[in-house]
């Protein structure tokens, strides 16, 4: 299997970091082929503006989710975003590594979404290629991610709320509306009430499920 991991955290000994050398590890050592797209690495450019558009179809007014089809239709893609369409293409499984902030991706996050997953390639508006005739069909995605908060925190009778309404948000708008299948999410939460052993056996917990993702 290919597997693009996506990572997002700004400090490689971060335990976010942790978890990304864990899969790249144990996925490589199961057989896989990884790739990582390590995004504060690449200092990936996390807006999507009038840059991202050299040959416009329309230069007097900017309509982004137009000029993307535009850009699939005349090969006009810039460069960072074409390695990143690549990825995904060869990818059969993309796994999203990063701490939850603001009960969000971080916004260098979000921006590789913004960015890469176009109209008219990950989905395309006007033929309806959306859910279940998606373009991404028959890949899978999966979130792994750390929050601050204890899980008590994202419960229905915590102050934040559900967690499953946060990740059914992202499985479906997000994963299924391209029509990649959403697998269920690992979450390490109150990462840092965790001690030394309870870290360990997270990283034990995640390294069990990736051995299982075939
Ligand atoms: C802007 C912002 C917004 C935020 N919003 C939210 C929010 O809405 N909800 C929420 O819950 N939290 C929120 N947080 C908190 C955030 O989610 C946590 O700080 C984050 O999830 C912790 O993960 P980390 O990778 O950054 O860990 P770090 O804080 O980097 O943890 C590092 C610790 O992990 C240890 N470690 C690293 N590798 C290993 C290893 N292999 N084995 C054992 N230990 C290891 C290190 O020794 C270190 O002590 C927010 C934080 C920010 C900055």
């Amino acid at each position: 299997m290919n597997v693009l991991i996506v990572y997002a955290h700004p400090e490689p000994e971060s335990f976010n970091g942790s978890l990304k050398e864990l899969a790249v590890d144990t996925l490589t050592g199961e057989g896989h082929q990884v790739q990582v797209s390590d995004l504060y690495a690449i200092k990936w450019k996390a807006v999507l503006d009038d840059d991202d558009f050299t040959d416009r179809m329309n230069t007097e007014i900017f309509n982004p989710i137009m000029e993307q089809v535009n850009a699939v239709e005349k090969g006009a893609i810039p460069h960072d975003i074409n390695i990143e369409m690549d990825k995904v293409i060869w990818a059969d499984l993309i796994i999203f590594q990063f701490p939850i902030w603001w009960s969000n991706f971080p916004a260098i996050l979000k921006g590789w979404v913004d960015r890469v997953f176009f109209n008219g390639f990950a989905f395309n508006l006007a033929e309806m290629k959306l859910y279940d005739n998606g373009p991404l069909k028959g890949k899978k995605a999966m979130l792994s991610f750390t929050t601050g908060a204890p899980r008590e925190l994202y419960s229905a009778q915590g102050p934040h709320g559900e967690i499953e309404i946060l990740i059914n948000y992202f499985n479906h708008v997000l994963f299924e509306f391209v029509g990649m299948e959403a697998l269920p999410y690992f979450g390490v939460f109150g990462h840092g009430d965790l001690s030394l052993e309870e870290r360990e056996q997270k990283l034990d917990d995640y390294k069990e499920i990736l051995k299982k993702l075939d």
